[in-house]
């Protein structure tokens, strides 16, 4: 999961550094509409491939902070969801990125079925560390907001939504 995460931002990283718009922000642009800006960011962003820019380097600012321990401890911690609960990965709102931590939750069942995908699972993650990065949505919604079509995107391969594949099918994962 976290090898994945990284994979996918140094990828960004790279297309941009060759002039190229990436295929993460070429996604997000076609699906994202809503909450583009983290709370922390005061300007108006016009579209979601500005906004994946935006966000993969507040999770440089992020990574860095959590790397050289200029931020709280983060931590990976597992719990069992609750009778009537289930998440696969959930975190609380932050909304500095250099000072909150990474720290996620991950229900360790989810590891161990055999039916989830890596890259489903790395959505799930992504899902909670934008959370971290001081990305919101209303509760229970994902379609068209930011941080629900990136990680949808994410887990499609970053191709296009097909017609009658419902968003709730890759939804579901997320917190
Ligand atoms: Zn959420």
């Amino acid at each position: 999961m976290i090898p994945m995460a990284f994979f996918l931002w140094n990828e960004h990283h790279f297309s941009r550094a060759q002039d190229e718009i990436s295929r993460e922000q070429r996604c997000a642009n076609k699906y994202a509409r809503f909450n583009l800006a983290p709370v922390w960011f005061e300007e108006k962003i016009g579209n979601g491939a500005a906004a994946v820019d935006i966000m993969m380097n507040g999770f440089t600012t992020m990574f860095a902070a959590n790397g050289f321990n200029r931020s709280a401890k983060a931590f990976i911690k597992y719990e069992i969801p609750k009778a009537g609960q289930n998440f696969t990965v959930k975190a609380t709102n932050g909304s500095n990125p250099e000072t909150d931590s990474l720290t996620v939750t991950i229900n360790p069942k989810s590891l161990d079925r055999t039916d989830l995908s890596n890259t489903a699972l790395t959505g799930a993650l992504w899902h909670a560390w934008m959370h971290r990065l001081g990305y919101r949505h209303p509760a229970g919604l994902y379609t068209s907001y930011f941080i629900g079509e990136f990680p949808m995107c994410l887990m499609r391969g970053f191709r296009d939504k097909v017609a009658g594949e419902k968003d709730s099918r890759l939804f579901q994962f997320l917190s």
